[in-house]
């Protein structure tokens, strides 16, 4: 392909946080990305506006029953995909280059796979896709030649590190992911059972969707990150470590062998992984603002507090067990958050729930997708239990 021409892109999850600041890289390049294809569960009038001002010609909806509704607000001629096989068709759509999967949770998994069956490279944001079935995805993008690039900052930033470095994976010592911390690094163990819904939404660096807010609160989100580490760079789950970085300023740190250590800095906004994602193999100028260093004040760095937020202790054995171990971590994690945000349990239950279900999970092959869908339903079932016990 040209890497010149303009990239033609499906956007998946385009109303939530990643979906809309995809579109503002969109309005900083329109002569390099042209979305094609919104989809969206069911924010029917956010989708709409977005249908109406970029243009595309397919849209999609998650709820099926809302589509009568999409239909009235948009131009006739837009082809409107509707269900779980809606998202799929677009995500196979002609001419798209480039599928950016930004749908919360798991439900992007067959669309993901649908991109890759199609020839498109995904942009992957959802990361719970790659905790649940990474071997399933990697495996299929590898057979049919696709790319996979990283929207997450995390992984982007690696990604970056790693560009054009030519040495393989065995010259690399250590993937160190950073984590802000979240709003609770400095609070006291013991008043972690008091944690609100409203204090565990206010995220100290980034601005995003609820579930990541409270996946960055309860450190699962960089649980759930060094295992989509593990899959998008091929590198053993004891080679992915965590350092805390509460300006979120460095994104991530690439460690070779022979102790040089490369990171990636940027502003905290999505539209620089974003764009980069978008834009790769090239470096554009979108209009993005690069770091002022004299502004900037320090840059710290600490340890995580692992016996307090047993988050990433439980995401290693996760990584380390392998098979479908992830997936029931993953599948627990979205149950006990959803209790906590209905107040059904506290803020430190989540990481109770979690160990819990992945105490008494049974542990089998991820090979096939079946197996991976099976134990997700398994872990959700047992989960929901663990929240009521
Ligand atoms: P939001 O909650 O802000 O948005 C979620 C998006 O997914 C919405 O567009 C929503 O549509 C759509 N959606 C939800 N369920 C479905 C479904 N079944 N079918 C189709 N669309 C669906 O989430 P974020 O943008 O914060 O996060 C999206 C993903 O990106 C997550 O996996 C997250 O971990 C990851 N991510 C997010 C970052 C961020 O900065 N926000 C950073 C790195 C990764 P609707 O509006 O109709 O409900």
């Amino acid at each position: 392909m040209n890497p010149r021409r303009r990239k033609k892109v499906v956007l998946l999850g385009s109303t939530g946080s990643i979906g809309r600041s995809t579109l503002e890289v969109a309005r900083l390049l329109p002569e390099r990305i042209e979305l094609v294809g919104l989809a969206a569960n069911g924010s029917v009038e956010a989708l709409a506006a977005q249908v109406r001002e970029t243009g595309v010609k397919h849209a999609a909806l998650y709820d099926a029953s809302r589509t009568a509704e999409l239909r009235a607000l948009v131009p006739d001629d837009v082809i409107i995909h509707a269900g779980p096989e809606g998202l799929s068709e677009l995500a196979a759509l002609d001419g798209a280059d480039t599928v950016l999967v930004a749908i919360v949770g798991t439900a992007g998994l067959q669309p993901a796979l649908a991109a890759i069956e199609a020839g498109k490279n995904l942009a992957v944001a959802s990361k719970e896709i790659l905790v649940m079935a990474g071997e399933i995805v990697t495996a299929a993008a590898a057979r049919k030649g696709v790319t996979l690039l990283p929207v997450d900052s995390e992984h982007n930033a690696i990604f970056q590190c790693l560009d054009g470095h030519r040495g393989g994976e065995k010259e690399v010592s250590r993937l160190i992911l950073t984590a802000s911390g979240g709003p609770f690094r400095t609070w006291p163990a013991d008043q972690l059972a008091g944690v609100t819904l409203a204090q565990a939404l206010k995220h100290p660096t980034w601005e995003m969707g609820r579930k990541i807010t409270i996946d960055s609160a309860t450190l699962f989100n960089k649980g759930l990150e060094m295992i989509e580490a593990r899959w998008l760079f091929g590198i053993g789950m004891e080679r992915i470590d965590v350092v805390v970085h509460p300006q979120s300023i460095v994104h991530s740190m690439v460690e070779f062998i022979d102790g040089s250590v490369l990171a990636q800095l940027s502003k905290t906004d999505m539209c620089f992984p974003i764009q980069y994602a978008l834009t790769w193999p090239e470096r554009l100028a979108g209009g993005l603002q690069a770091l002022d260093f004299a502004k900037l004040a320090r840059l710290d760095f600490e340890e995580p507090r692992h016996a307090d937020f047993p988050a990433l202790g439980l995401a290693r054995e996760a990584g380390l067990a392998g098979g479908t171990l992830p997936a029931v971590f993953n599948a627990a994690n979205e149950v006990a958050v959803d209790a906590f945000i209905a107040g059904r349990i506290r803020f430190p239950e989540i990481w109770r729930v979690v160990g819990e279900t992945m105490q008494a999970h049974e542990l089998a092959a991820a090979s096939s997708l079946e197996a991976v869908i099976a134990a997700d339903a398994w872990a959700r079932r047992a989960a929901l239990a663990a929240c009521h016990g």
